[in-house]
């Protein structure tokens, strides 16, 4: 017999925690964060604190008290048991956006985490490159420890105590085991490169478990597979996510591309555009577009270190065939109209870098971004403002204060990224739309966006095509739609939330 017990993802779009059950294993499908509960309580400063291990996000409800699978330091730090052993064999991500991997941060290290190897490239690329707290992925920092002074008596805090997790790395469709449980990861089709979603058996039963999918992304043949070799499996159980459930239709990749060239052939003025970060699908579609019309793509230095994580993929452009823009940081000394004082002068940037220290403008950036600013395909503020008409620039909602610097006219704001669906991103459209005001930039929002995930019709076909004795819908609001597929023979079991 398999139970499976629902942590997160139930009546809710993400935070899926789906621990699946037999008489002595047990693994997670995913380990991410619910944003309706996390922002039923939280804002941007107003976070739990570490200083309380894990006991903050178990008195909000955003984690569920499970013995055996927490860190050591976040349990020890406030008194609470360690067991010697975790409690669970594994947890299986199916992909790396928030709402399915967030919380790995809190697990302790020697759970054996299974991702797909794009999965962990971009896990890499958000703890390397993210100011977020809580956002050890891949190695984990142990916390409260002191180490011996080296010099003289008592003890300091020790900053780096770094171990590694144990990750797994798996392949389309290689077997591999935990515990009872012979599984095999079946890359699907999302909107980040890397979705897969799972298939397991026991002795007794089958299960599949599909993380987030659609059709009509650039690679539906993937998502088609899947389906193809869940139904050969006979499964008992299907978990089967639910977002679009309500929808009927879908916009692909290429309706955008389309409209989006035909937008920008008509713009004189520098093209703005914001699509999700790590969907480089959609950076391919914008690419392209840039292409089309003659224009470069300049890209975050963020989304820039992911497209050199993906170098290998031949599917994406090439670091050297984008623009990497560089922001104002600190001290801000870009360009003739930022100084420094040398020797009671003040003196233009550019006369500081040329003529004192080569590397000055430098010092105000990462070394992961030094690293990137070494490209000579590296552009300013300065290059936007005077050519407008050659780029289209990637700008998401925290970058919009580059406005102020590139003074932009004429130009057009592509809105290429989902409809708001709470209170929080309501009130920073709102603000997007005072910035575009401000800077007299046309917002062009229809039809721009791609979804990555699979609309109702498609997801009802999708389960009676593979037919599972047993559907458990997650990762929806809308639960009640599938409740036809009874007519289809099929169980149709809601989830509780434990
Ligand atoms: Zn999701």
């Amino acid at each position: 017999m398999i139970s499976i017990d629902f942590f997160g993802g139930v009546d809710e779009i993400g935070g899926n925690k789906i621990r699946v059950n037999d008489n002595n294993t047990s693994f997670f499908f995913d380990f991410g964060m619910g944003f309706s509960q996390a922002n039923t309580y939280l804002s941007e400063f107003l976070q739990p604190r570490k200083a309380n291990g894990i006991c903050d996000f178990i008195e909000l409800g955003l984690l569920p008290y499970i013995e055996g699978i927490y860190r050591e330091d976040y349990l020890r730090h406030v008194g609470l048991p360690y067991p010697s052993e975790p409690s669970v064999d594994g947890v299986l991500i199916s992909h790396s956006h928030i709402d399915h991997v967030a919380y790995i941060h809190h697990l302790r290290e020697d759970i054996p985490i299974y991702l797909t190897k794009e999965s962990k490239l971009i896990l890499q690329a958000l703890e390397e490159t993210g100011a977020a707290s809580f956002s050890e992925y891949l190695r984990l920092n142990k916390s409260f420890y002191l180490k011996p002074k080296k010099r003289g008596e008592g003890y300091m805090r020790s900053r780096s105590n770094i171990v590694e997790r144990d990750i797994h790395v798996v392949e389309p469709y290689q077997k591999f085991e935990i515990g009872n449980f012979k599984l095999k990861a079946a890359p699907v089709d999302h909107s980040l490169p890397g979705a897969t979603a799972y298939m397991g058996e026991n002795d007794e039963e089958t299960i599949v478990y599909t993380g987030d999918l659609r059709f009509h992304g650039r690679h539906p043949e993937l998502t088609d597979k899947f389906v193809k070799e869940a139904k050969k499996s006979n499964p008992t159980i299907m978990i089967c996510e639910g977002t679009r459930i309500n929808s009927q239709t879908n916009v692909n990749e290429f309706d955008i591309e389309k409209r989006a060239v035909e937008a920008v052939d008509h713009c004189k003025g520098l093209v703005v555009v914001n699509y999700p970060m790590r969907d480089l699908d959609r950076l391919l579609t914008f690419y392209k577009v840039a292409e089309d019309t003659d224009r470069k793509l300049v890209v975050s230095l963020k989304q820039a270190y992911i497209l050199k994580l993906f170098q290998e993929y031949p599917d994406y452009p090439g670091l050297d065939e984008v623009m990497i823009y560089k922001p104002r940081k600190g001290w801000g000394l870009v360009g003739d109209n930022s100084f420094a004082c040398v020797d009671n002068e003040w003196l233009c940037a550019s006369i500081i870098d040329e003529d004192i220290d080569t590397n000055h403008s430098l010092r105000d950036y990462k070394m992961w971004e030094r690293k990137l600013l070494e490209n000579n395909n590296v552009l300013t503020y300065h290059d936007l403002q005077e050519n407008p008409q050659d780029y289209i620039f990637r700008c998401d909602f925290f970058e919009l204060k580059e406005l102020i610097d590139i003074k932009p006219q004429n130009g057009i704001y592509i809105k290429s990224s989902t409809e708001p669906f709470d209170d929080q991103m309501e009130i920073n459209e709102k603000k997007v739309r005072n910035w575009l005001k401000l800077f007299n930039l046309e917002l062009l929002n229809k039809c721009f966006h791609a979804s990555g995930h699979a609309c109702g019709p498609e997801i009802m076909e999708m389960i009676r095509e593979i037919n599972p004795d047993k559907l458990y819908p997650v990762h929806t609001t809308h639960k009640e739609k599938f409740l036809e597929l009874a007519d289809d023979g099929i169980d149709v079991i809601f989830p509780h939330k434990q």
